[in-house]
């Protein structure tokens, strides 16, 4: 695949010497979409999928930069812009959402890729990474961090997932109260330095 788009950017919007959190964001007219990579000790725990096919690409790049095995990939609600660009660079990733997004997406996710390849070509990944690993509202320790995951019901999208780590002061709520950038995602970005 060649790139046809403007590149994404990546920011490392936290550190706190143990847990470092990267940001890639797709640009402005590409909707610009906020992805997530949660870089513990050992692992990587990548939050969220782009839309175009390159944006998941330059994802899994800057995962593949830092060095650590990707343990789990969290689909935080069934937009297209969640999921779709994931196929052809996370096959071989293991994808965590809320039971009624892997119904949700195991129904309405093939109809959605294949409507999108027939308007936008090579633009669109050529398959899916549909989720297979539930994931149920409650705390979870991951490689030494707390990791809270809650159900957010009818706000844009009738059930989406929030992930919050307590310990670094940082929820990602993937447009679950706005359609608007998040105010804190945009002042992470703006405390965090580019990469
Ligand atoms: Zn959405």
């Amino acid at each position: 695949m060649t790139n046809q788009l403007p590149k994404a950017t990546s920011y490392l919007v936290k550190d706190n010497g143990n847990v470092k959190v990267h940001t890639l964001v797709s640009p402005a007219p590409m909707f610009a979409n906020a992805t997530h990579i949660i870089e513990l000790p050992r692992e990587l725990i990548l939050v969220d999928g782009q839309f175009f096919a390159q944006y998941g690409q330059e994802f899994r790049t800057l995962a593949d930069s830092l060095q650590k095995p990707i343990t789990r990939f969290y689909v935080p609600h069934d937009h297209p812009d969640h999921y779709l660009s994931m196929g052809d660079a996370f096959a071989d990733v293991q994808v965590y959402a809320l039971p009624e997004i892997i119904e949700s997406l195991l129904k309405n996710g093939p109809h959605e890729l294949q409507q999108k390849q027939q308007q936008m070509g090579s633009l669109i990944a050529g398959k899916l990474a549909l989720p297979t690993e539930a994931v149920e509202p409650g705390e979870e320790i991951i490689g030494g961090t707390r990791f809270v995951f809650e159900r957010v019901l009818n706000t844009e999208s009738p059930s989406a997932l929030v992930i919050k780590l307590p310990e670094l002061g940082i929820v990602i709520a993937q447009e679950s109260f706005t359609t608007m950038p998040m105010p804190l995602l945009q002042g992470l970005l703006m405390a965090g330095k580019q990469h």
